[in-house]
């Protein structure tokens, strides 16, 4: 098990780095405006920096890129943008990019959200692969982004991986347990973060309502890859779910 935090994308990527660096495995590379968006960063000095600190790196594209944007137009300039940030994190290094759900607004259904879904993201994988990049997909903060939907997109489309966000699949009384049981398998890569199981908060774990002792047994049972702690909040916090998530680890 790998664990890893990311930069925040409004403040300077080499401090944020630096930090991440001292305290976790790799960086979960937020590519996102203002300041680590692809064009706004220097690629080399980056990936010098990730070299010399032994950083490894997993890539995440902005989760508000509008996939399933009814307007087509507007879909294919998304899948332009995450393209130039495929690009880039070719140049970082990254092997595994993570794209996230996207839902058209409600006046359309489940089920031309998730052909909207679906076409983009067939779409996002042949450009990714273009720079030797693996996709792999978010699920959202929504009630469409329930496991049904997710196994129908991930059945649509065998080359993409599931990125498992605990804190999504917690929400709506989902249970991530079946997550992990079900979908293992695909999981590539998990973000963790506590919540109440209405709002996506992004808490330390054990602030939340999540029972985090069935997850990390589940997880440890079939999991070992890499783990995010996508929590925002005051850093000795980040540091405090750190030591909770690596003695529940060895715990359980
Ligand atoms: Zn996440």
């Amino acid at each position: 098990m790998k664990l890893g935090y990311p930069n925040n994308p409004r403040k300077d990527v080499m401090k944020e780095i630096k930090w991440i660096a001292q305290h976790f495995d790799f960086i979960d590379f937020f590519m996102e405006p203002d300041r680590a968006y692809y064009n706004k960063i220097d690629l080399k000095e980056i990936r010098k920096r990730l070299h010399e600190y032994n950083l490894e790196i997993v890539g995440h594209t902005a989760y508000y890129l509008p996939f399933a944007s009814p307007i087509e137009e507007i879909r294919l300039v998304a899948i332009e943008e995450a393209s130039k940030c495929f690009k880039a994190f070719e140049k970082l290094g990254a092997e595994y990019v993570t794209v996230h759900a996207n839902w058209p607004p409600s006046i359309f259904d489940a089920k031309e959200g998730l052909q909207m879904q679906i076409e983009s993201l067939a779409l996002l994988i042949e450009e990714a692969e273009k720079y030797n990049i693996k996709l792999m997909y978010e699920s959202g903060v929504g009630e469409l982004d329930n496991y049904t939907n997710v196994v129908k997109i991930l059945q649509a489309l065998p080359k993409l991986h599931f990125h498992l966000d605990i804190g999504h699949v917690s929400l709506y009384g989902r249970d991530a347990c079946k997550f992990i049981r079900k979908l293992h398998a695909k999981i590539k890569h998990i973000h963790i973060h506590d919540n109440f199981g209405k709002e996506d908060l992004h808490l330390p774990i054990g602030v939340g309502k999540i029972k985090w002792r069935d997850v990390i047994k589940e997880l440890k049972r079939y999991y070992d890859g890499t783990i995010t702690l996508e929590i925002f909040a005051d850093k000795d916090y980040v540091l405090l779910s750190k030591r909770k998530l690596e003695e529940m680890w060895r715990e359980v």
